[in-house]
């Protein structure tokens, strides 16, 4: 599957850079030529052609994921304070608060890892109600080998029978002008915790919030 996704997603760029550079052409040369239905479609194609770009390279990246992999500590706090100052737009935007736990240090790849909690924590921000501003919390439940991570939020919630679509590829539950995105983040978030040897899943209530979990390996190095 990772293969086939490499091999198509690489294929599919060169006809999308022609489509791309013909429609630019075309609305440069032409476009003083066509009625205003025919500017509109032009529009359609555009924006059509720069998402099927921007989901063929997400299809890329996906299947980059774990190709180099450094194994190291990872302080967690350390890397989510510096994600939620990556978002310190948003927050302000939203009166939005993300509350860090006392978070541990893991054996990881800290460019997954990083992907991993910006993704959830984008998420928790993004599908937040309209009428409350978002309150994110990162948690984490040690146990002797392991650390069980939770990122909770307080937006619309999931509906149980989604709990296991949402981590596959491409797989949205709004459209792109209710909620932005592309569909991936999720499953960058489970291919990175399988190849760290642990599982991620989703508790939520429709309307009140969701929690994201996941286990990661405790550090064994001191
Ligand atoms: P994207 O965010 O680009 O749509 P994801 O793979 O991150 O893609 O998420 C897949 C879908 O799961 C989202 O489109 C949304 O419907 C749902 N989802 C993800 N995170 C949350 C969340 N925190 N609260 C509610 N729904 C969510």
């Amino acid at each position: 599957m990772e293969r086939f996704t490499s091999i198509a997603s690489h294929d599919l760029q060169e006809p999308m850079r022609t489509i791309g550079n013909m429609v630019h052409l075309i609305g440069k040369k032409y476009s003083e030529n066509f009625d205003d239905q025919g500017k509109k479609m032009l529009d359609y194609v555009s924006t059509a052609t720069k998402r099927m770009n921007i989901l063929i390279k997400g299809l890329l990246d996906f299947s980059r994921i774990g190709n180099k992999r450094v194994i190291q500590k990872v302080d967690c706090n350390e890397l989510v304070e510096t994600i939620v100052l990556d978002f310190e737009a948003a927050l302000k935007a939203s009166n939005g608060k993300v509350k860090i736990d006392n978070l541990p240090v893991v054996e990881g790849n800290p460019v997954e890892l990083r992907m991993l909690f910006q993704n959830l924590i984008s998420n928790g921000l993004k599908f937040r109600k309209s009428d409350s501003s978002p309150v994110l919390e990162v948690l984490a439940i040690e146990s002797e080998t392991h650390v069980e991570f939770c990122v909770k939020d307080n937006g619309i919630g999931i509906d149980s029978k989604d709990y296991e679509k949402i981590f596959y590829i491409f797989q949205r539950l709004h459209h792109t002008e209710q909620y932005e995105g592309t569909g991936l983040g999720l499953a960058y978030c489970r291919k990175i915790v399988e190849l760290h040897g642990g599982k991620i899943w989703i508790d939520s209530i429709n309307g009140v919030g969701s929690s994201f979990y996941f286990t990661l390996s405790k550090s064994k190095r001191s």
